[in-house]
């Protein structure tokens, strides 16, 4: 039951070969079965879960339908969960409960999916191999000595192992699409102000965004439809319509011009990883796609724009968490300066302080023009390249990371070398452009993944060639030895 897609569990359900109830109990029990060795959980819902399966369960009895009704999901522990424990992957909330629901939260909930539990995660969303969360690292099912990604590396891990078929993620520099790439999934990162921040702890606000993780384009089709929408507390949400994801999957690729970055194939890129994207692009032009060289020249200034702009917006967004009002508070604090020394200092990890300081730092009076100005102009220049690559090809296809996911702890000494490995990824948050990560093929034994990129609101583009190129592939399918 466990190899099951979303879809084909929609399918089961519907046509009554089991219920939500019967699904629910199995996976909760490979979850306690398997998830030892991962740690891609940090907290588990049984209770929750049976309720809203039972209940998904009746609402089919009584006629309903709907492809997420009855589905079990799980959510990345930032987003708010009225009553149960929201992390955020830090010491610094571990005792906290959300006193409300996220709206993906609360809009999946309505559409009948059943949540199993919150995933671990970096601490703040802060990382690219989920080695900071204060709930220790999460490992990859292909190799266990491996990372799975980050930040979203419990989702990642979760769904590769079979634990569970889809979950929510958030994808701020590359979080859904990185450990898509490094644990063999399908994930897609919205266009900015697709899907509703509201309830979604903030890392960089003008930067995050949630989005799917699943096996496959089909798959994220379906959760994503749960997920967009416009969301009247979310000042950033977008009033665009949601197009029937699922619907935009059968059109033909005859005529695609898919444009490839010149840039993307320069020193830093495996040569066993820049072969298997050639692959794809071979097999993407059997299906009728044109392929064109295009350049993004100001991608080498989007690592340090992004390092300066995502901690700027973290070392604001974090200022809330005081040792006040909820959060983690020191012991017999003298006096408030010490209450708030003491409880950030004890409730943040270091990456999460190095962030905060950087942060700090660039927008500090003296350093502002210096440092954040002059990231937001480059901002603008890395965008006024996608818009010009877009006059001419429909999307851009390339590696979604330089190298397979690399040994736990191998880059914990040194953070830019973590922070180097993002190249491919922040260039479609800066600009807020939506960017898919596919399987394509496998490194010694390691998966990896094949990024796309398309204009603004054009997620059903992105699904459509990433399941055109799953009809015709098999990587997606292929599952983790011993799970
Ligand atoms: N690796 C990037 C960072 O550490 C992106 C993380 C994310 O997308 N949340 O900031």
């Amino acid at each position: 039951m466990h190899q099951m897609t979303l879809a084909e569990i929609a399918r089961g359900l519907a046509d009554k070969k089991f219920s939500s109830e019967e699904l629910t109990k199995v996976l909760l029990a490979r979850i306690t079965q398997l998830d030892p060795q991962l740690n891609s959980f940090i907290s588990l819902t049984e209770e929750l879960a049976l309720e809203q399966a039972k209940a998904a369960d009746a609402r089919r009895a009584n006629g309903e339908s709907g492809a997420l009704l009855g589905a079990p999901i799980a959510h990345k522990d930032l987003f708010c969960t009225q009553g149960i424990r929201t992390s955020c992957g830090s010491k610094m909330l571990d005792n906290f409960k959300a006193p409300y629901d996220a709206t993906v939260v609360a809009k999946l909930a309505a559409a009948g999916a059943v949540t199993l539990g919150k995933t671990n995660m970096d601490e703040f969303a802060m990382g690219s191999a989920n080695e900071s969360s204060w709930y220790g690292a999460v490992k990859n099912p292909w190799n266990l000595e491996h990372v799975p990604g980050g930040s979203s590396g419990g989702s990642a891990a979760a769904v590769a192992a079979r634990l569970l078929p889809a979950a929510t993620a958030t994808d701020t520099g590359g979080s859904i699409r990185q450990p898509a790439a490094f644990t063999n999934l399908t994930g897609l990162k919205p266009t900015y102000g697709r899907v509703s921040r509201w309830g979604m702890i903030a890392y960089a606000s003008s930067l995050d965004q949630g989005g799917p993780l699943a096996r496959t384009a089909e798959d994220c089709a379906i959760l994503l439809q749960g997920m967009a929408g416009f969301d009247q507390n979310d000042s950033t949400s977008i009033d665009e319509p949601v197009p029937d994801y699922s619907a935009s999957l059968g059109q033909s690729l005859q005529g695609l011009r898919i444009g490839v970055p010149k840039e993307y194939f320069s020193a830093g890129l495996d040569p066993r990883i820049a072969d298997l994207i050639q692959n794809s692009i071979k097999e993407l032009q059997k299906l009728g796609a044109v392929i064109k060289e295009i350049s993004l020249p100001n991608m080498q200034h989007a690592i340090p724009a992004y390092y300066v702009i995502a901690p700027a917006e973290a070392s604001s967004n974090l200022s809330r968490f005081d040792g006040v009002r909820f959060g983690h508070r020191c012991e017999n604090p003298e006096n408030l300066i010490d209450l708030y020394k003491r409880s950030r200092g004890e409730g943040f990890g270091p990456e999460v302080q190095r962030r905060i300081m950087v942060g700090a730092y660039a927008l500090s009076a003296g350093y502002y023009d210096a440092y954040y100005l002059k990231a937001q102009k480059i901002r603008r220049l890395v965008k006024n390249d996608f818009m010009a690559a877009f006059n001419e090809v429909d999307i851009i296809l390339g590696p979604t990371t330089p190298n397979p996911a690399w040994k736990l702890g191998a880059k914990n000494s040194d953070p830019v070398a973590a922070y180097l490995e993002d190249v491919y990824t922040i260039t479609a948050n800066l600009a807020g452009l939506p960017g898919l990560s596919m399987p394509a093929g496998f490194v010694d034994g390691l998966p990896v993944g094949v990024q796309l990129l398309a204009p603004y609101f054009q997620e059903g583009r992105l699904l459509n060639v990433a399941h055109q190129y799953q009809l015709n592939t098999d990587w997606h399918t292929r599952t983790p030895t011993g799970f």
